[in-house]
């Protein structure tokens, strides 16, 4: 764990133990540029608030930042590493987005039916098996 004056400085930090992180507040993924703007307005607010300096900025091992005084003992998380890289969450999530799409652009919104004789899938409407030949 290091200690820095700056919520900035601490993000750098971060930056170089982990690819983005969430925001703990809201569960939002930010990557290294939102999280050191994040940190800019932070460190201006901390600025007019913390004349005597008392705040201190933390990185974890993993890259977790986070913020205490030197009266707590415990550390407020701000910011945790993501699981993974933001751009294999990204493109899993549009991937996901994608296929629902798809699917109902295709109308695909009833449940697959299926024969119950032989478990051939029908087509939606049908009266006979296309397979078994079985009434339905
Ligand atoms: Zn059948």
């Amino acid at each position: 764990m290091k200690h820095f004056q700056t919520m900035t400085e601490a993000v750098r930090a971060a930056s170089q133990l982990c690819s983005g992180w969430l925001v703990l507040e809201n569960g939002e993924p930010v990557e290294t540029d939102a999280a050191l703007y994040l940190a800019g307005v932070t460190d201006r607010l901390d600025h007019e608030d913390d004349a005597a300096g008392e705040t201190y900025y933390l990185a974890s091992d993993e890259g977790a930042v986070g913020v205490t005084s030197r009266y707590e003992y415990l550390a407020q998380w701000i910011l945790i590493p993501l699981p993974r890289p933001m751009a294999e969450i990204e493109r899993d999530a549009s991937a996901e987005l994608e296929r629902r799409r798809s699917e109902q652009s295709q109308g695909r919104t009833e449940p697959a039916r299926f024969c119950p004789w032989c478990g051939f899938r029908q087509e939606p409407g049908a009266k006979f098996c296309p397979d078994c030949g079985r009434k339905i």
